[in-house]
């Protein structure tokens, strides 16, 4: 079989892929895009809340194992764009602090082996390029910044606002979430965005969120030089007899097994699946996986510790767009806690059809209809901690197996614990009194739900990168300590993951690759 060659192949599409291929694109490098999924089709069922949620229309159907060989259907989504087509959009960097070592209750946090410094130029071209709309100085734990945020901060509802206001009187810094998504407030006839309740978790009909698709795939094709080839699921990875580079590229697509080579191979499958194709190349001079010799790839599965906790109270709540608040106070830890607790934001507003999907427990008196007209629907994110036995492997059958114990899980407890404490404190309103916030009982009504394993949105950390061939399979770059030619650049590389959401420091190291690459194929 004659292979085709490119100067780079990339595998993935999605917030690590797609941003790469946008940075590599102006160069002129012939590059070569493999997805396995299609686009998103644009239809109407894209902001229906039943047919995301409750049908899973867009999940993929693929099937996996759990720890026990039990079927596990993963939350996860293969289009172009990957899962940024599905994604809340709130991007955040990490904080200078999650790139040195952290002590936790549960354990220690390893540092990073780039500083906070050497990734902050590419935050700001991330944020500039996935036109994130935010204010600076607001977040207490913000780290420094190099340049102002090119768009304003996306305004509060006002019960959002009246949040706000009852957080900031018990001596609370609230702030802005930073959101990638083309809203102009003030001139509303020209946004693209419309300000929808169906952002978080499903794609947006009107192209108006800033997805790898949107805002990197597309003007990246504009370029003759970049060639994409969706339905492209990548099977296995090659390598030349001395296993120091790859050769080939093994793709399954509309049935046929078709075979590609490239100068640098880029995988950007996410965490679990690039894993994946790396033990699935196992070879003779790789006999434990592909880039495999630490035996770490695999290892180290995080996904954050992630809940949703609904308040329930007497006045409905309307907000349309409810991700526009969040609370970093706990982020380190408080003056009772000297351990990091997490980060307190929320959801895209929750529905009865959402919260069917769930199953949650249903407030006593109240429908599920109901609970969704009235709750405040928060999202916390406490940090999970790199452990080598939460991994991905492969079953006898080429399967993916997930398995995880959760850890590191006091702080998360002390933090909703915390919020429940906040929540107690709003203020009186005026036709309920203090009642309002009591559900119907006589008793605050907080509904928490922990994500389950399924839920593998946030996943990272299962091909570290280190200075230390024995403890990483990537170096600094992001290149395979033992395979020269090959790079991984998803959430993989990630070796702990701070608590707040991923997906901007992904981004942003794919910029920082991408510069690298770009030296390199000079
Ligand atoms: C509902 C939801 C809400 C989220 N909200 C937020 C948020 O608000 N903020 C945030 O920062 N993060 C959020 N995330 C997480 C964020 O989307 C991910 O962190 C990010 O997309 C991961 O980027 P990635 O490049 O690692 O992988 P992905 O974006 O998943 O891209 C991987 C791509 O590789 C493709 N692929 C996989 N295997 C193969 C193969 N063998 N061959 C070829 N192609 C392959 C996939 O189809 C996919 O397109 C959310 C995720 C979900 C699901
Ligand atoms: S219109 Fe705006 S709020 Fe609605 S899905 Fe699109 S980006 Fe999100």
């Amino acid at each position: 079989m004659s292979l085709t060659h490119y100067d780079i192949i990339v595998i993935g599409s999605g917030a690590g892929g797609g941003t790469l291929v946008h940075r590599l694109a102006p160069s002129g490098k012939r590059i070569l895009l493999l997805e396995r999924g299609g686009y998103v089709p644009r239809e109407r069922e894209n902001w229906s809340t039943r047919a995301v949620n409750l049908e899973g229309r867009y999940n993929t159907r693929e099937e996996w194992r759990d720890a026990a060989g039990k079927p596990l259907h993963p939350h996860t989504n293969y289009f172009v764009g990957g899962n940024t087509k599905f994604y809340g959009a709130a991007l955040f960097r990490l904080r200078r602090e999650d790139f040195g070592e952290l002590r936790h209750h549960g354990g220690v946090s390893p540092a990073w082996p780039i500083s906070y410094d050497e990734l902050e130029p590419y935050y700001t071209q991330a944020e500039h390029l996935y036109q994130v709309h935010g204010v600076r100085g607001e977040d207490p734990t913000e780290p420094p910044a190099s340049a102002p945020y090119a768009h304003p901060p996306v305004s509060h509802e006002p019960r959002l606002q009246q949040l706000h206001e009852d957080f900031a009187a018990q001596g609370l810094r609230p702030f802005h979430v930073p959101m990638g998504v083309m809203l102009d407030e003030r001139e509303p006839r020209r946004s693209a965005c419309i300000r929808c309740a169906t952002c978080d978790g499903h794609p947006c009909l009107v192209n108006a969120k800033s997805d790898a698709q949107v805002v990197c795939v597309d003007p990246a094709l504009a370029h003759p030089n970049v060639t994409l080839l969706t339905g492209a699921f990548v099977s296995r990875l090659e390598t030349d007899a001395a296993g120091r580079r790859v050769t080939a590229v093994q793709v399954e697509r509309d049935g046929q097994r078709e075979r590609y080579s490239a100068d640098v191979v880029v995988v950007a499958a996410g965490a679990i699946n690039s894993a994946a194709l790396l033990l699935r190349s196992a070879s003779d001079r790789h006999p434990r996986g592909l880039a495999n010799g630490s035996d770490v790839v695999g290892r180290h599965y995080m996904g954050h510790i992630n809940s949703v906790l609904m308040a329930l109270s007497k006045c409905p709540n309307p907000t349309v767009f409810q991700k526009t608040l969040a609370l970093n106070d706990f982020y380190f830890g408080s003056p009772e806690w000297a351990y990091p607790m997490g980060h307190i934001s929320f959801v895209g507003k929750l529905d009865g059809d959402t919260l069917a999907a769930g199953a949650p427990a249903i407030a006593p008196g109240w429908t599920l209809e109901l609970m969704g007209r009235h709750s405040l629907d928060f999202w916390l994110t406490s940090e999970d901690l790199p452990d080598p036995d939460n991994r991905v492997t492969l079953d006898r059958e080429g399967r993916i197996v997930l398995s995880y114990r959760p850890n590191n899980e006091e702080g998360h407890r002390r933090l909703t614990a915390r919020l429940k404490q906040l929540l107690e404190g709003q203020r009186a309103c005026g036709v309920h009194g203090h009642e309002c916030h009591q559900g119907v009982f006589a008793r605050n009504l907080f509904l928490g739900q922990r994500i389950p394993l399924a839920g593998v949105a946030h996943q990272n950390g299962t091909i570290r990168f280190g200075h230390d061939p024995r403890t990483s399979a990537l170096d600094p770059h992001c290149r395979a300590h033992e395979v020269d030619n090959l790079y991984v650049v998803d959430g993989s590389f990630f070796p702990s993951s701070g608590a707040v959401n991923p997906a901007l420091t992904i981004m942003a190291n794919a910029l920082r690759v991408g510069d690298h690459l770009l030296g390199r194929l000079a």
